[in-house]
């Protein structure tokens, strides 16, 4: 590998904090009938020591993404952020919206839309320019933020949607990392990302989405009330506590990687020597590199179901596991349904009844191997 550059500040002073090897790219579902093996690239998380930046050491090509349905998770996930945002008097009617998207969907002109902001559509200017999960998708963070940052009207609002780092270090989620998603903010290395290009972040709001989601309100520096306030010192501290601008601690989420993926391959064939039905749920990328580091094959995990017809027929990524219709759950009768978006835990329940109705149970894959004892 050549040398490192950050995405946000060219530094080139850091650590690899995360290795998970070669790994095949996550949104590129071949057919059942390929059978592989499929295309491999190095996947690795470099921390900027300049900046603090979390970030894709290697650029591999990435595919694609089938867009997935939507889960009602961030659909109301969106309506309150929205709420909350608006009682801050941060979405008055009438003012510009220009929003960045994140490409595997969802959008929040429609709730910003009923409380009577225009969306802007041209590359112009506008009050408020909303980023959600969009920014992560840029190789060049520099870049991507100058040019929603040179959106933002006089007196207007940046507002940045991120899974946290500090959420990733604390709870463990070292399968957040995947290609195509570039960066992984702290709190603290946004701030620095923001304060370099003349902005800062004034206030904050936290989400339980995905275990720690934040949604910033950034401000020129020019403007008065481009102050951070105690919701933004909060997070700093926790950034603090979960020690997310230091190597060492970061780094942690190797062993998590580790305890993890023996934690599920271990339950896997538990379930398998016990003669009990496995199916999985949910084709998201987090699953790809968690199956394949556990080297499961649909001896150990039959099907993956999953509601997006884009990926049904298809298998999972660097495994011969199919991903199947979800009414494979009434069909096969499963002893568990292993989730890999804990986030869907209430919609699934709601949805298939008929699995807890035939004695089944459904299982976060996240917790296997999980508990503080394994880390
Ligand atoms: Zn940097």
């Amino acid at each position: 590998m050549g040398k490192i550059a950050c995405r946000a500040c060219c530094g080139q002073t850091g650590h690899l904090v995360l290795d998970l090897g070669e790994q095949p790219a996550c949104d590129f579902f071949p057919p059942c009938d390929d059978p592989g093996p499929d295309p491999e690239y190095p996947l690795q998380m470099w921390l900027c020591s300049s900046c603090g930046l979390a970030q894709l050491a290697a650029d591999a090509t990435v595919p694609e993404e089938p867009r997935g349905a939507e889960p009602a998770a961030l659909v109301a996930q969106a309506a309150d952020a929205v709420q909350r945002v608006a009682a801050a008097g941060l979405l008055s009617a009438g003012a510009r919206v220009a929003e960045y998207g994140s490409p595997h969907g969802g959008s929040w002109l429609g709730l910003l839309a009923d409380r009577g902001l225009a969306p802007v559509y041209d590359g112009g200017a506008a009050d408020v320019v909303l980023d959600c999960f969009g920014l992560m998708h840029a190789a060049d963070q520099s870049a991507a933020l100058a040019e929603r940052l040179a959106r933002v009207a006089p007196g207007g609002v940046l507002l940045l949607q991120y899974h946290s780092l500090e959420t990733i270090v604390r709870c463990g989620q070292w399968n957040s990392l995947r290609h195509g998603h570039y960066a992984y903010y702290s709190t603290s290395a946004l701030t620095a990302m923001l304060t370099a290009q003349g902005f800062s972040p004034h206030t904050a709001w936290h989400f339980e989405l995905y275990g720690g989601t934040v949604l910033l309100a950034a401000r020129r520096d020019a403007d008065w009330r481009a102050r951070p306030d105690a919701a933004v010192h909060a997070l700093l501290a926790s950034d603090a506590r979960a020690g997310v601008l230091d190597p060492a601690l970061v780094l942690g989420l190797q062993v998590s990687a580790r305890a993890h993926v023996k934690g599920l391959h271990d339950w896997l064939a538990a379930e398998r020597l016990a003669g009990r039905t496995i199916l999985g749920y949910g084709a998201a990328s987090r699953a790809v590199a968690l199956l394949r580091r556990a080297e499961a094959d649909r001896s150990l995990l039959p099907a993956v179901a999953d509601a997006s017809a884009a990926k049904q027929g298809l298998r999972m990524p660097g495994t011969n596991i199919p991903v199947v219709h979800p009414a494979q759950l009434a069909a096969r009768r499963p002893d568990s349904v292993l989730l890999f978006l804990a986030d869907l835990l209430p919609e699934v329940r709601t949805a298939f009844p008929e699995v807890e109705a035939a004695g089944g149970r459904w299982v976060d894959a996240e917790t296997l191997g999980r508990c503080p004892v394994d880390a």
